[in-house]
């Protein structure tokens, strides 16, 4: 084992945590009132060769691995976790890259490592959620296309995307509930594609969040993710066994985030003549913080390198999934007591921190989700 960052890692950090710091925190407050995606950052950071930095360099990105994807996911998340969300513009192409053709990854990676399009994931319906095999949106065969029917909810980029990977049903006449899925490849301006940003979220105002509607879309056949119709549902798990430890780097990040502010604070901060961080029961509360973030990052690291060896580990994902959610609410709720009043306005970050949080234990799988996945793992 060997838990030292190598040198490029520490330089992937610093540059993160540089480029946050300089671009996200003169705007964060601007956009999460405004619920303004933030187009020119992520260009800057595309540039920078930061989005979809985890796609391997013969598709056009950093080749900085997934544990390198985390890096930089947790140092954005410390600054906004609503802006950070940029590196989610390639969101979906983990598919590509897991259960993709060769010509499908050669066309879509490059695109979005290099900044010429922005991806969406689009698994989640009006009425099916949790229950991801409960998609209805429908793909019909109709001579070398299919004809796609149905609605998706509460997708990220779905407003700013230029297409989206979305979840079918290919083949419901398959006995088996999990093989009638398929995932097809969207572009987000085909006629029948009707995108509708949803507005006055909790948190993460900056993230583009939107409504899908497909009617009679016509999508090419070749558009279909991978070879064979039927794998939709375990290409999203695939997917999902990914994405997760990035939403679980944005909880490192946000939690670490919430302490950095908080250690500040109580140091300026005087009542009864003294600064507040010299109260015993402020100190616990930075100290329980700093144990949490500590673990949880460990955790989150692991997860990523056994990403990277290609070993994945479903049971610790959805654990270090859980824990980080569980971190990011625990250290943003501390924030906000440690700066009293001023914790609630808006002119500080710590509240912002508070309602970014909540995210964290909803998407991507709720809370409940991973204790459901781990306890069925435990008593298989
Ligand atoms: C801001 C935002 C961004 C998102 N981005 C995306 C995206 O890019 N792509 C995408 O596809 N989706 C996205 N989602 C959707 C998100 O992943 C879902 O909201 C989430 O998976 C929960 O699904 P649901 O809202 O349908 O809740 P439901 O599944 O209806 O769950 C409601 C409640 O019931 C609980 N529950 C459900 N089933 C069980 C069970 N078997 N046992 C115990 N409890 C259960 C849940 O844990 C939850 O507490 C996003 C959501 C938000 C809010």
């Amino acid at each position: 084992m060997d838990f030292e960052l190598t040198d490029e890692q520490k330089m992937l950090k610093d540059t993160a945590a540089d480029f946050a710091k300089n671009e996200f925190e003169p705007v964060a407050k601007e956009l999460d009132r405004e619920e303004k995606y933030p187009m020119e950052i992520w260009k800057k950071a595309s540039e920078l060769g930061l989005i979809g930095a985890w796609i391997p360099e013969e598709y056009g990105g950093s080749g900085v691995g997934f544990f390198g994807n985390a890096l930089i996911t947790e140092e954005f998340s410390r600054v906004d976790l609503g802006i950070s969300l940029i590196v989610a513009a390639s969101f979906g192409c983990e598919a590509i890259y897991w259960g993709g053709t060769e010509e499908q990854k050669k066309k879509y990676l490059p695109m979005v490592a290099q900044g010429q399009a922005i991806s969406a994931g689009a698994f989640t319906e009006p009425d099916a959620g949790t229950d991801v095999a409960g998609a209805r949106t429908r793909a019909v065969k109709d001579g070398n296309d299919y004809i796609l029917n149905g609605s998706k909810m509460f997708i990220t980029n779905g407003d700013v995307c230029k297409f989206m990977i979305t979840l079918c049903i290919t083949n419901p006449e398959s006995e088996k509930r999990y093989n009638k899925h398929s995932l097809l490849i969207v572009d987000s301006a085909l006629p029948g594609v009707t995108i509708t940003k949803i507005v006055g979220k909790m948190g993460i105002r900056a993230s583009d969040t939107s409504e899908i509607s497909f009617e009679d879309v016509r999508v090419p056949q070749e558009m279909l993710v991978g070879e064979k119709e039927g794998r939709g549902f375990y290409q999203a798990m695939q997917f999902f066994d990914t994405t997760r430890i990035m939403v679980s780097a944005q909880g490192v990040g946000l939690a670490q985030g919430a302490l950095d502010k908080s250690v500040q604070y109580v140091k300026e901060r005087k009542a009864f003549g003294v600064p507040i961080g010299s109260f015993q029961i402020s100190q616990q509360k930075l100290a329980e913080m700093a144990i949490r973030i500590e673990a949880t990052r460990n955790m989150v690291y692991k997860s990523a390198w056994l990403l990277d060896k290609g070993d994945v580990d479903p049971i610790l994902n959805s654990i270090t999934k859980y824990y980080s959610g569980e971190t990011a609410v625990f250290c943003a709720n501390y924030a906000v007591e440690l700066h009293g009043g001023y914790g609630y306005i808006d002119e500080y970050d710590v509240q912002r921190y508070y309602r970014d949080a909540k995210i964290l234990q909803l998407y991507e799988g709720t809370k409940e989700a991973e204790v459901l996945t781990i306890a069925r793992r435990l008593l298989a």
